[in-house]
């Protein structure tokens, strides 16, 4: 109750504060109005904390504290043909990790949350999600990166090498041939997985396995251990049709916990490609 009341003034505020119909911009966005009123508020150089979203939700922002898509640290390495498994990125600096998989409800409002929070998430899709509505997950080109979760979202724990590379190497194709994505990271449905899996990923040209620490139902964080986030987690959560609540959940629990939101990607490079 408490959160909700803080988050209703805080709208009020922001939404008194915005002298534009178009409410403030993304951050790191340029200015483009044109003759500055002088004592306009949008000439403060303090970024917002703070903006107005999809029906009024009160959107946290983050600013980059490195420039996203800048490679910060290298997958650790695939070894006997199997890729690593990561469950958390081992880092000090008080980063976090949000992650959204699936792809079963197109959220309409999606989008707007990630550029207005500043936050890019990593999108882990199925093609039986993506085959067919392109378009909407294109739109995320530039908001967040795109990764592997299989074709068909089966339980891969225990099946056939055939059928897992199937899965594996079928989705990646459909990601890059629909989305122009380029996967190099996979998450297994249900976090289920075996030595074939990694082998099979390994095999079909992706870097790491990735797992979660945290995850974000029905507009709650929950912790696999503890009662915050920390540097490091990985968050899951799902295109769902509470993904307003649940995005903006977690925004606000990092904001509670005095973490930031980066690219996973960036902390997962790939020491092949770059750096
Ligand atoms: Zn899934």
């Amino acid at each position: 109750m408490r959160r909700i009341g803080v988050a209703v003034a805080a709208a009020v505020i922001a939404v008194a504060c915005a002298p534009e119909p178009q409410g403030p911009r993304p951050p790191g966005a340029m200015a483009t109005t044109g003759t500055a009123t002088s004592a306009s508020p949008t000439t403060s150089t303090t970024p917002p904390t703070a903006v107005p979203g999809p029906g009024g939700v009160v959107v946290p922002v983050f600013q980059q504290p490195y420039r996203f898509g800048t490679p910060q640290q290298h997958v650790p390495p695939t070894t006997d043909g199997l890729v690593p498994v990561v469950r958390r990125i081992e880092t000090d600096r008080p980063y976090v990790f949000i992650t959204i998989d699936d792809g079963a409800v197109r959220h309409p409002a999606a989008l707007e949350l990630m550029r207005k929070s500043g936050v890019e998430p990593t999108l882990f899709l199925n093609s039986k999600h993506v085959d067919g509505h392109a378009d909407y997950f294109r739109s995320f080109h530039g908001a967040a990166e795109v990764h592997a979760h299989t074709a068909t979202h089966p339980n891969l724990d225990g099946t056939s090498y055939d059928f897992q590379r199937q899965e594996i190497c079928g989705n990646a194709d459909l990601l890059r041939a629909q989305l122009g994505a380029k996967p190099t990271l996979f998450r297994p449905p249900f976090g289920n997985f075996d030595r074939t899996t990694r082998r099979a990923a390994a095999d079909c040209g992706f870097t790491a396995l990735v797992m979660w620490t945290a995850a974000v139902n029905d507009g709650v964080v929950q912790f696999q251990a503890g009662n915050r986030l920390n540097p490091g987690d990985i968050v899951l959560m799902h295109f769902r049709h509470t993904f307003v609540e649940d995005f903006v959940a977690f925004l606000e629990r990092c904001k509670l916990d005095g973490v930031t939101p980066v690219v996973l990607e960036d902390f997962l490079a790939d020491p092949r490609a770059t750096v």
